[in-house]
């Protein structure tokens, strides 16, 4: 199961099945998207950007 990760707010969004990268154009927020094919992919990404882990806190309304 993949991923979106919104860069502007810092949360995630677990693509449920039937659901594609496609059917989300951005956060509603205007945040890019990132997929990512797994949990641990999306840790690497935090910490590439800040080094923090705040992100566990938030969640992303994609849609
Ligand atoms: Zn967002």
């Amino acid at each position: 199961m993949s991923y979106l990760f919104c860069e502007k707010c810092w949360g995630y969004y677990q693509l449920q099945s039937g659901e594609f990268r496609e059917d989300f154009e951005s956060c509603r927020y205007g945040g890019t998207l990132i997929e990512v094919e797994n949990i641990g992919d999306l840790l690497n990404i935090v910490y590439d950007i800040e080094n923090l882990i705040i992100f566990y806190k938030f969640f992303c309304p994609l849609s």
